[in-house]
């Protein structure tokens, strides 16, 4: 089996009405997805996270060296592309890019051996995983605490049982959200606050101090991700476990994070952190640390479907009868492409979702579907 084609599509959505985080605003959804064909017929899809025109661009820019090989030599190809890019790549966009390919790949090889990724990855340690909702952005002229107010409502009546809001809007602000969201939540459900990187270390080492009243089980991001003695210090100097990992890339990068001990919880993203190859050496090396995993997880279901094959393999931390539940990060705003692009068998009951046990992916694209959504670039 060779690869015969390698196609990239940027497709872009209007958001209305438009959220944002801490620092950017949402005004339009974004995608980049790779398919890539073989001369057997098998097609594989990925999604790269982050910018997808230049996504887009790296990725057309590696099929020339792609072409003809056998895709189910994944590891091989996966160093042959990080060595092509290393020299001014290792991290960043690059990775986003090479992730994509790689989660191709490896839907291609389950598709080939009939097999969900997680079974070609040495076997699957649950059928099902907990979902929580991610959300509470700030929508543009409202009050952020009533927003926060209905939509923890609304996913509370939707089963979930952990809601991740948004915070990094300011230190008051944020801390009558973060009260507004507990009040609505029952005891023993789960609240998460995201600051997107928004606030300077000091602001962050406040914040946590006051917001550990509230019964949050982790703060995300709460500082520039570049900055890792800051994170370290966050960590060190107010109670709520820090989390991030959705700006790094390469397991080096994780490896130093991890030796560090900048974060209480790892969240790399599959479609950025250097695919399902890269993630999986990710996860060993976080296990070896005893650093709690739960994978960031942003885009459309085929990002999705490949966090949940992810899901499938974190071994439990610890193992133990009493299984500590992993929890897949499942964006709840509004994303008009992110479901009509194919099928897939993921549907959300009571708070959980099945992890596939079909061939690959375990998704169909439609490219008549995409087509809407394509941006000429
Ligand atoms: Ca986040």
């Amino acid at each position: 089996m060779k690869i015969e084609h390698i196609e990239a599509f940027h497709l872009s959505a209007r958001c209305e009405p438009a959220f944002q985080s801490a620092f950017s605003t949402f005004d339009a959804r974004t995608a980049c997805l790779v398919k890539i064909t073989t001369d057997s017929g098998l097609v594989g899809w990925g999604e790269a996270l982050g910018p997808a025109a230049i996504n887009k661009s790296i990725i057309l820019s590696l099929k020339k060296p792609l072409i003809g090989k056998n895709p189910l030599h994944i590891e091989p190809l996966w160093l042959s592309i990080y060595s092509q890019l290393r020299d001014q790549g290792q991290r960043g966009v690059t990775l986003c890019a090479q992730s994509a390919i790689d989660m191709a790949l490896w839907d291609i090889a389950g598709k080939f051996w009939q097999a969900p990724i997680h079974a070609l990855l040495g076997g699957a340690f649950r059928q099902k995983v907990k979902a929580y909702a991610t959300g509470g952005f700030r929508v543009i002229g409202q009050r952020h605490c009533d927003t926060v107010q209905a939509e923890c409502q609304q996913y509370q009546a939707a089963g979930f049982q952990g809601v991740k809001i948004k915070i990094g809007y300011g230190v008051e602000e944020d801390l009558l959200s973060i009260q507004t969201a507990r009040a609505v939540l029952n005891q023993g459900e789960k609240l998460m606050i995201d600051a997107n990187h928004g606030y300077d270390m000091l602001e962050a080492i406040r914040l946590g101090k006051e917001a550990y009243l509230y019964d949050i089980d982790w703060f995300e991001e709460p500082v520039l991700p570049e900055l890792l003695a800051n994170y370290r210090e966050v960590r060190q100097k107010q109670p709520i476990p820090v989390a991030g990992g959705e700006t790094w890339h390469g397991r080096t990068h994780f490896q130093w994070v991890l030796d560090h001990r900048c974060v209480d919880i790892l969240q790399p993203d599959v479609a950025g952190c250097g695919g399902i190859t890269e993630i999986k050496k990710i996860i060993s090396a976080a296990e070896t640390a005893g650093v709690r995993v739960v994978p960031h997880v942003w885009g459309t279901l085929i990002n999705l479907a490949a966090s949940l094959q992810v899901l499938a393999i974190i071994p439990p931390q610890p193992p133990r009868f009493a299984d500590n539940p992993l929890w897949l990060e499942l964006d709840q705003t509004n994303h008009p492409f992110r479901h009509a692009i194919g099928q897939s068998s993921h549907s959300l009951e009571m708070g959980e979702m099945t992890i596939s046990q079909n061939p690959g992916l375990g998704i169909d694209i439609d490219e008549n579907l995409l087509k809407p959504f394509i941006v000429h670039d």
